[in-house]
């Protein structure tokens, strides 16, 4: 494809083809990227989706994968990957970091500073961009409780925007028209507070997601959204649903709102699984579940 063998020729040193899947998300399975760019700043992600716009060709954002499913069949397009844009900074109360810092490090970070309010976040498998993205959330806090703003590239019109937190909609698991936006970096406002007290709640969490989900498995976490009033997992769990497997990938024993890949399961297992489920629970229940998870490519 003649766009592809532009962008890969002109950012040879950031790109690299037919990239498999399992290497690119948590699921660890699925077909192959096309191409992969990982630009180096923002200049770069700028002459990067310039370049993209000019050769028309297809492109998603990728951050640590982790809320991602690609199809068997792979992307035929670009996927730009932000792990190259990992810095992080401390500034009185304030942490700034780029989009591909690991979130777990950013709420790191701020408790080496002494700084509260991402300690119940900790541990979220992913990036600060994808969680921006996503309004990742756990324990009742979320991304946007902290967040002061965030600088991406505007897609729509190329150029560099930063936006107030009090300048979008945001609620669980979602943030309005943030689609359009390839987030370069994010800043937080937090409290001054006692080490050892962030510390403590730190480890007090991170114990808590061990013992509760099974990490010991490749996932991408809790598949579907929090139904009004109730929990995924329990719906799932009481339908019978924990243990079914199609093929390589099965509901997990230990925590039902995770499809974990079990035994080599392809993108389409999973995704058969991630559908049974779905039906079997409206069937029973009545509740209509909605995936909190992205799919790329074909899965039909
Ligand atoms: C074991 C496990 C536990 C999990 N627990 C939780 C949990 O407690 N709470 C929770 O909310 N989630 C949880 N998740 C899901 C996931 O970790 C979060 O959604 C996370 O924020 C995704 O970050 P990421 O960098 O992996 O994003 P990706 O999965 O790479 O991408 C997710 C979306 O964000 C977009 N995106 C990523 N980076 C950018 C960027 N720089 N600019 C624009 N768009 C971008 C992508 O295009 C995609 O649409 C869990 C996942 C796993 C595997």
């Amino acid at each position: 494809m003649k766009g592809l063998e532009e962008i890969a020729e002109r950012f040879r040193e950031i790109c690299r083809e037919n990239v498999p899947a399992s290497e690119l998300t948590t699921y660890k399975t699925g077909g192959k990227a096309a191409l992969t760019a990982c630009p180096r700043d923002s200049g770069e992600a700028f002459d990067l989706f310039r370049a993209i716009r000019e050769t028309g060709v297809k492109f998603f954002i990728l951050g640590a994968g982790s809320n991602v499913l690609i199809s068997d069949r792979g992307f035929d397009g670009v996927i730009v990957l932000t792990s190259n844009l990992n810095g992080i900074r401390v500034c009185d109360n304030e942490i700034s970091c780029e989009s591909g810092a690991l979130w777990d490090k950013v709420c790191e970070t701020a408790c080496e500073n002494s700084l509260a309010g991402l300690e119940k976040t900790s541990y979220i498998p992913g990036t600060a961009g994808g969680a921006v993205r996503m309004n990742a959330g756990a324990f009742g806090i979320e991304t946007f409780d902290f967040l002061k703003d965030f600088t991406a590239l505007n897609l729509e019109t190329l150029k560099t925007e930063t936006v107030k937190k009090n300048e979008v909609r945001y609620g669980y698991r979602f943030v309005e028209g943030i689609e359009k936006y390839f987030i370069l970096s994010a800043s937080f406002t937090l409290i001054k507070s006692s080490k050892d007290q962030i510390r403590r709640e730190r480890e007090t969490i991170i114990a808590a997601r061990k013992e509760k989900q099974p990490l010991e498995y490749p996932s991408a976490g809790s598949v579907f959204k929090r139904p009004k009033g109730d929990f995924a997992s329990r719906l799932i769990d009481v339908c019978g649903l924990k243990g079914l497997r199609i093929g390589g990938a099965m509901i997990s024993q230990k925590h039902a709102g995770f499809v974990i890949n079990y035994d080599k399961a392809s993108a389409f297992d999973i995704y058969a699984l991630i559908q049974r489920v779905k039906k079997e629970v409206f069937e029973k229940t009545g509740v209509k579940l909605e995936e909190e998870q992205i799919f790329l490519g074909e899965f039909q």
